[in-house]
């Protein structure tokens, strides 16, 4: 493509402050009060206004073991945790989670979070699959909600609280990239005015990253268009690596065909999985807990329920779950959202009929390593942990590592705030000893983002569009979805070598088409098109990155589930991958299994 533009990234706006937070979800807005209220000058980036950040769709609830409606403490809140991540999470840092999470959700309350409340006044709690009493034993209830739209509650709260004390929002910006100093150190990074197509430098010694997740890699999938996991492409570009980006999980109950989530809650207020011949089938999968076991193991049961020729409907595609033995009350008060969503994209009214689901694409495992005080951690020469100067990362872009090889239910809301919060003090903690130097910025870092924005607004230059013998039938959206549908056949609920090692193979071939594709929209007024482009090439970074990482791990552990591997191997797999996007290489590191207050919880085989 030639070169027609010229972007002068020396000579743009730029604007300091104190902190950046890049991310206005649950993660970045928590992070941002907190900075905000020790009186700090900060910024907030978001690509979407704030409260449509994909926070606001979270239904069932956050979890903290508040012993409102059974017996419960953080210690079995963390067993729990540490069973449901198939041992691969830190223990240390869900240790450090439960801890927080009753302090955590009182204050979220405090900040105007409508929880649901039971007859006696207290937070309503529900229950959730894989929460147990007393180490794995009677079904707990942990799960605080505001009837099933907890995260649209809590977003709304913490964005109330951010316009109270004045935060700076930059309200549809686009970060492109970070910007770093001569010495490594992070300084900033550019960002686009969506309205006008105008770049910006928001300099500052300390960026956290709060950008959530990736689901848009796969085809059917639970989460927003804007979740195309834009702070991993960033932390990748800058040079740091991505932590177990092959766990991802498939959510048992999607709409059949479309993806929409109907949560976990339905279950944990009575619902029950059927199949064909009307069998409440998790019996055979998970007898003691049945349609409340883990996530990974209820997938993988309607997985094998549909392989085996016992799934519903013309195509026998799916299975049903059913609401319709709860009194109408439960449904319509409890899970009003659920039955809103039923009705809209199935046509169904699960008050009355029972509603076809599959698994889909939820929720990203892996992400930025960061440690507990959410700075992002990076192996050196020597194979030692170190942390990047000046660079955060916390909720569902940031992989702590409190999931592991398969989240909990209520647990992600939950690792939000609490990783949101903690970050925030560790700037404020710094910025109290010593005030922010703004550093300058690297001319290899400026140059090499220069040459990315180019690039694209090179792809839309008119003489180009008109060019003959360029392949002008091809666009982004016909390339997104054809790595979407890579990504489903190689890296769905059930893996195998072959796959894999074909979509990895496909790959290439979606990155060249990426490289020549050409953009028809020419202006700089919200460019949707342009923007679609910076996203893709991070989903494209994203999909390799998680291909790699789950073709090398010869074992099944949590969603990461090989039928050619079907064990679980802890003598070669307790470990966290590493993948690096300039190499394309892994490296890995050790599982923390030492907590700090808890004895240690042993790897044991997981039943539920
Ligand atoms: C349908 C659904 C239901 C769920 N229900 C629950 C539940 O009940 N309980 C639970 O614990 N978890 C639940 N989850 C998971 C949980 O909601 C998410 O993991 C969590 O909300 C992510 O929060 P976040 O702050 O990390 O990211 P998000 O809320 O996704 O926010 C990301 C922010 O980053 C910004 N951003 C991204 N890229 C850029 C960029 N390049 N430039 C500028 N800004 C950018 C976006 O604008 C947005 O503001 C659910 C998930 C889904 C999909």
């Amino acid at each position: 493509m030639q070169k027609r533009t010229n972007v002068n990234l020396d000579n743009i706006p730029t604007q300091q402050f104190d902190a950046i937070v890049i991310g206005a979800g649950g993660a970045g807005l928590r992070a941002a009060l907190q900075l905000a209220e020790s009186g700090h000058k900060i910024a907030v980036v978001s690509k979407v206004f704030p409260t449509r950040s994909h926070t606001v769709a979270a239904q069932g609830g956050i979890n903290a073991a508040l012993g409102n409606v059974t017996p419960d403490n953080w210690q079995w809140h963390m067993y729990d945790t540490i069973k449901g991540s198939d041992y691969l999470g830190d223990q240390d840092a869900i240790e450090f989670m439960c801890q927080e999470a009753a302090e955590i959700v009182r204050e979220l309350e405090h900040f105007g979070v409508p929880f649901s409340r039971l007859d006696n006044g207290k937070i309503y709690q529900r229950a959730f699959g894989g929460q147990s009493q007393n180490y794995g034993e009677e079904q707990a209830h942990r799960t605080c909600a505001a009837a099933d739209r907890t995260g649209h509650a809590i977003l709304h709260s913490l964005y109330q609280q951010n316009i109270r004390l004045g935060s700076t929002i930059f309200e549809e910006y686009y970060s492109v990239d970070l910007l770093k100093a001569k010495d490594g150190a992070i300084s900033g990074c550019v960002v686009m005015n969506i309205h006008n197509g105008e770049y910006q430098i928001l300099q500052s010694p300390n960026i956290l990253l709060a950008t959530g997740g990736a689901g848009q890699v796969f085809r059917t999938n639970t989460n927003a268009g804007i979740n195309t996991g834009d702070g991993l492409g960033m932390a990748l570009r800058a040079g740091y690596p991505l932590q177990d980006m092959e766990f991802w999980q498939f959510h048992p109950t999607g709409i059949a065909g479309k993806g929409m989530l109907m949560s976990e809650a339905a279950r944990g207020e009575g619902g029950v999985l059927r199949n064909a011949l009307g069998e409440a089938f998790m019996e055979k999968y998970a007898p003691h807990v049945k349609d409340l076991a883990s996530r990974d193991v209820v997938s993988r049961a309607i997985a094998v329920e549909v392989q085996e020729g016992r799934g519903c409907g013309p195509n026998k595609d799916y299975v049903l779950l059913d609401l319709t033995h709860l009194e109408d009350k439960v449904v319509k008060e409890r899970l009003p959202g659920i039955r809103d969503i039923s009705i809209t994209f199935a046509g169904i009214d699960p008050v009355e009929q029972s509603v076809p689901v599959f698994p889909t694409c939820h929720y990203m495992m892996g992400g930025i390593p960061t440690n507990i005080n959410g700075q992002v951690i990076y192996p050196n020469a020597q194979g030692q942990q170190e942390t990047v100067t000046g660079l955060y990362a916390v909720g569902e872009c940031a992989c702590v590592s409190v999931h592991g090889a398969n989240r909990l239910g209520g647990n992600s809301l939950l690792d939000i705030v609490v990783f949101g919060r903690k970050a925030a003090l560790t700037i404020s903690e710094n910025l109290k000893s010593h005030s922010a130097v703004h550093l300058e910025h690297d001319k290899d870092s400026l140059e090499q983002i220069r040459t990315r924005i180019e690039h694209w607004h090179d792809s839309s230059a008119k003489e180009q569009t008109n060019n003959s013998e360029q392949n002008t039938s091809d666009n982004v959206t016909q390339i997104k979805k054809d790595l979407q549908a890579i990504m489903e056949r190689g890296c769905g609920v059930f893996r195998e070598h072959s796959l894999m090692q074909k979509a990895l193979e496909e790959l290439p071939a979606i990155e060249a088409r990426l490289q020549e594709v050409q953009l028809s929209d020419q202006s700089d007024i919200f460019n949707l098109e342009r923007l679609a482009a910076f996203e893709l090439e991070n989903l494209l970074a994203i999909a390799y990155a998680t291909v790699t990482s789950a073709l090398a791990r010869q074992e099944s552990r949590g969603a990461h589930s090989r039928i050619d591997f079907q064990e679980r191997d802890d003598q070669a797999w307790l470990k966290h991958s590493l993948y690096c996007h300039q190499t394309r290489q892994l490296s890995y590191k050790t599982v923390n299994l030492t907590p700090k207050t808890h004895k240690p919880f042993e790897p044991k085989k997981r039943v539920y």
